[in-house]
């Protein structure tokens, strides 16, 4: 393995400032890098559609390895602060940043392996499957570019993510389905002191429908939140009219999620109509629940990647989105990948040399595994 080469490109990928919504420099290098490693690479219009300054990258690649291609996808956008991020190689094999900004292994440490990977089966000869990537805009901003990118193309039916922190050789096979609500209750306003009767109070009718509603952990597979409420005017004297709540619900059931939702508007129709008021609610579902069976193809043949390289294998859900949530919605079976990157998120966010050549021996396996 060309491990100076690979500690390169981290720090080349890194040293781009690629912010959600501005990730032009790292389309632009990754396009080039692909072309020379024999990619064909589209970008889409996500960016125009979000007011940004690249689209998503689709690139493809024929192998000699009979069967259906298989993708591998990371983001190319970088949590903030994330402006100037410089990789400090310690001698330790530590990868930090220098303190004022993150790192940017999420998600450059997958992407830099994935080119290494590609690098070294393009310089092997090596035979390698059929291939398809992608990297995504705005995965930060609530995967909104992969939300919006036109899957017809992928003719993958397997998928691996790079992108999830903890030891390597773990894996996330499950996701949650994510409904965003919001929860508007109209009262009537009235003076408070001359006459109160005449108001019908917003704030008591969320107040009362609140009390009903089980809030934190729900049973072994759901989350119930109310995260933020505004209600009334600024006049201690009026009767408020108007109250929003603004919650999530969380659940590895889908229709337990929409059960839930329902539930919560029923409630709050209830309070809202004993009191003289009305309320509506208003949700979407920015991620949908999925599983992998551990019988599943992909499982399988990371199961022998994992094998070869002596790491042990950890299954596990997660109670948060990916851009393989998306992927899930449009038939793409896959796994998201611990990819040395952790303290992801801070400015304390690292990753580590050998962390970085055992994702590079993985991605490499992956691609090259026949089954
Ligand atoms: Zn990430």
């Amino acid at each position: 393995m060309n491990r100076d080469r690979l500690v390169k490109t981290f720090q080349e990928l890194t040293a781009i400032d690629a912010p959600p919504f501005d990730e032009r420099k790292m389309a632009d290098e990754l396009t080039a890098r692909l072309r020379k490693l024999g990619f064909v690479v589209s970008e889409d219009r996500a960016g125009e559609y979000y007011g940004g300054t690249a689209g998503n990258l689709y690139a493809s690649r024929q192998g000699n390895i009979p069967g259906k291609p298989l993708l591998f996808s990371t983001h190319m956008d970088t949590v903030e602060p994330s402006r100037g991020k410089k990789a400090v190689l310690h001698e330790d094999g530590r990868i930090t940043s220098d303190g004022t900004t993150v790192l940017g292994a999420d998600c450059m440490a997958g992407t830099a392996a994935i080119l290494e990977a590609l690098t070294e089966l393009y310089e092997e000869q090596a035979c390698c499957r059929d291939l398809e990537l992608l990297f995504f805009i705005g995965e930060e901003k609530h995967l909104k570019g992969s939300a919006v990118f036109d899957f017809t193309k992928v003719q993958a039916e397997e998928s691996y993510i790079l992108d999830l922190s903890g030891p390597l050789g773990t894996a996330a096979v499950q996701a949650p389905t994510l409904i965003d609500f919001s929860i508007t209750v109209h009262g009537k306003a009235a003076h408070a002191g001359f006459a109160p009767e005449q108001g019908v109070h917003s704030i008591k009718i969320a107040a009362e429908a609140m009390t009903r509603i089980e809030l934190g952990r729900v049973g072994d597979s759901m989350t119930v939140n109310i995260g933020y409420i505004e209600g009334g005017v600024k006049a201690t004297n009026i009767v408020p009219e108007c109250c929003r709540l603004l919650g999530e619900i969380r659940s590895y059931s889908h229709e337990q999620a929409l059960g839930e939702m329902k539930r919560i508007e029923k409630i709050f129709q209830e309070e809202a109509e004993k009191a003289g008021g009305s309320c509506e609610a208003d949700f979407t579902v920015p991620i949908q629940a999925y599983r992998v069976q551990e019988t599943h193809p992909c499982v399988r043949r990371f199961r022998r990647a994992c094998e070869r390289l002596k790491l042990p294998v950890r299954l596990v859900p997660t109670f948060g989105g990916s851009d393989q949530s998306n992927l899930a919605r449009h038939g793409i079976s896959g796994l998201v990948l611990a990819s040395a990157m952790e303290q992801v998120h801070s400015c304390a966010e690292y990753t580590t040399v050998s962390g970085l050549e055992t994702v590079t021996e993985l991605v490499k396996l992956l691609m090259q595994d026949a089954e």
